[in-house]
Order: structure tokens, then sequence, then C-alpha cells
């Protein structure tokens, strides 16, 4: 018989965003209900920088996440548009809130919006909160395809360790759809000196706009057969939902397969894509294998 291997239990966890309409408002209550049936690892709520109202958006459902239903939340938070200030207050209120988790981030920088100049990269957030409220557990962004700012992977990867050296003790990558891009972005980064846990971003791309979206955007790279999904069911919204949740499985099976940290899993808000995976890949997540631990 062969020697059991120990290995550590994958976690699995949702991102959200906080809805701008009434309409979404009320939907994400019932989503959110469905979603705390399944017990993740944590919810993260996204925070945009279109928005401007950090408090009605994030901290409110990231609020709603941890108090009300009890589950995990982590904050995002881009400063690029705050002054310290305005972080010092949003980390305040958060910790009254008893959240302390946060994905520190640069955020994207708008057409005709200058900076702030407070926080020019996502490190120096990560070291003022590090240095303002150390409890904070505070986690970053990479990118296995390579951020588009960066002239290329290894100054990337070199700024990410920067970035995880100022204190950030969880990665979690934008979504890819070719798991080898992965699996070469995680070694490089293991050889670069980056050993905190890397949770995979898989977004199951489940309607015709966010297929377009992708095709338009070219950060992506996209795998034949992947290719073939959509120009196949390009006009069959039923076939392109299902050929692209079990793309997104497949996926998933793979990665935790080969013994990634986590899953984090881009929702979109729609609490049936999470339930799709949590009931088809539940038993891999919870498998007897982890359970000497
Ligand atoms: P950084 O880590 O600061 O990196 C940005 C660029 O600067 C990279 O090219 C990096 O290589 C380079 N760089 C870093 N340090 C240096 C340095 N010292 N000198 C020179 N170059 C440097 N955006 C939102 O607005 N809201 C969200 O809620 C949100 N959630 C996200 C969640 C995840 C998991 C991911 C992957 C992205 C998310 N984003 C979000 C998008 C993100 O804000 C953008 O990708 C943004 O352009 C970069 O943010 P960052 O924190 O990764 O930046």
């Amino acid at each position: 018989m062969s020697e059991t291997i120990q290995q550590k239990r994958p976690t699995l966890s949702y991102e959200i965003f906080p809805p701008n309409t009434q309409v979404g408002d009320e939907k994400i209550i019932t989503v959110l209900d469905e979603l705390k049936s399944l017990k993740p690892e944590f919810i993260s709520v996204t925070c945009s920088n279109k928005q401007r109202n950090i408090e009605e958006t994030t901290i409110k459902l990231s609020n709603y996440v941890q108090n009300t239903l009890h589950i995990p939340t982590k904050a995002h938070l881009p400063a690029i548009y705050l002054s310290k200030e305005q972080v010092r207050s949003v980390i305040d209120q958060l910790d009254q809130l008893g959240i302390h988790k946060l994905l520190a981030l640069r955020g994207d920088i708008l057409e005709d919006l200058p900076p702030v100049g407070d926080f020019k990269y996502a490190s120096e957030l990560v070291h003022f909160v590090k240095d303002y409220a150390p409890h904070f557990q505070i986690s970053g962004a990479c990118y296995p395809e390579v951020h588009p700012d960066s002239p290329n992977q290894l100054q990337d990867i070199k700024f990410l360790k920067e970035k995880v050296d100022a204190g950030c003790e969880l990665l979690v990558t934008q979504f890819f759809l070719d798991n080898n891009v992965f699996y070469d972005f995680q070694e490089k980064c293991a050889l670069a000196g980056i050993d905190t846990p890397i949770l995979a971003g898989v977004m199951p791309i489940i309607n015709r706009n966010q297929a377009l979206r992708l095709l338009t955007s070219n950060a992506t790279a996209i795998p034949r057969k992947f290719k073939a999904i959509l120009d196949k069911y390009e006009h069959d919204p039923v076939a392109l939902r299902d050929a692209g949740l079990a793309y997104a499985l497949n996926q998933i099976v793979d990665l935790v397969t080969e013994g990634i940290s986590g899953i984090h899993l881009y929702t979109m808000n729609q609490s049936n894509t999470a339930l799709y995976i949590e009931n088809a890949a539940r038993s891999l997540f919870s498998s007897p294998i982890y359970e000497s631990q």
C-alpha cells in the first residue's frame, strides 16, 4: 500500500459585488441566503472605484454577510482614489463591525480621474494597514497572465513578492481559463520565494455578454476547447450556460486534484453557479483523504 501523503484541505470561497439598483439589492439577499447554506470559507465583497460610496456599498454588504449571516467576510479595498485619512476611516469602520479580512488593492485607474497620490501601489496600502491595524489579515490580487500595466512577468512577480513581504498572507488570482497558465505562474512564484497560499480564481462563463467581453478584452488566453464552446453555442443561452458551467467544473476538478490551496469562485451574484459547483464538487473539498490533519 502506498504511503499516505499529508495534504491540506482545499478551501472554497466566493466573490460577490454590491448591486447598484434596488432590484439588485433585493436579489443579493436571496443569493446570499442560498450561499450561506454552502458554508464557504469566506465571501469577498468587491468595491468599485466608480461607485465611490464605500460605506453604502462594500461596508454595508460586508456587514450583512459577517454579522447577519455569520460568514467570514473579506472586504475589497482599492486605494488609488483614497487618502490615508479615508483608509483609516474605512479600517476603523470594518474593525468596529468585526471584519478583519481585507483584499488590499490599488484598483483600476479611471480615465480622466487622476489618482489621489497617497497609495500608488497595493503594496503601499498593505504596509499602511499593517502599521495601523496589525490584527487585520491582508490578501492581495495576482495575475497568472500578467497584470496589463506590467512590461513582463518577471517584473510583475518581483512586485508581487514586495506586496507579500509587506504583509499579504494570501493571494487571489484573476480568473483564467487555462489551468496550465496557473500552474506555470504558481511555480514561478515559488521560485521567486513567494510562499503564501494562492487561491485560484475561477469564473464560469455562462452567458453571451460575458463571452463577448472576454473575446474583446484580450486579457485572458482562450483555449481551443473553450473557443469551440463559444462558437457552437453563442446563440443558444441554455447550452452555453451548461457548457460554461461544465468547463469551470472541469477546471476545478483538475486544480483541486493537483493540490492547490483553494478555489475562489467569481459568482457574478449568481447563486445557481455556486450551487452547481458545490453540488458537483463537494466531495472533492471534503474528501476523507484530508481527515488526518
Ligand atoms: P498592484 O499590486 O499595485 O499592481 C498594479 C501594477 O503595478 C502591476 O502591473 C504591478 O506589477 C505594478 N507594480 C506594483 N508595485 C510596483 C512598484 N513598486 N513599481 C512599479 N510597478 C509596480 N478592482 C477594483 O477596483 N475593485 C475590486 O473589488 C477588485 N477586486 C479584485 C479582486 C481580484 C482577485 C483581482 C485579481 C483584481 C481585483 N480588482 C479590483 C482589479 C484590480 O484593482 C486591478 O487589476 C488593478 O489594476 C491592480 O490592482 P492591484 O491591487 O493588483 O495592483
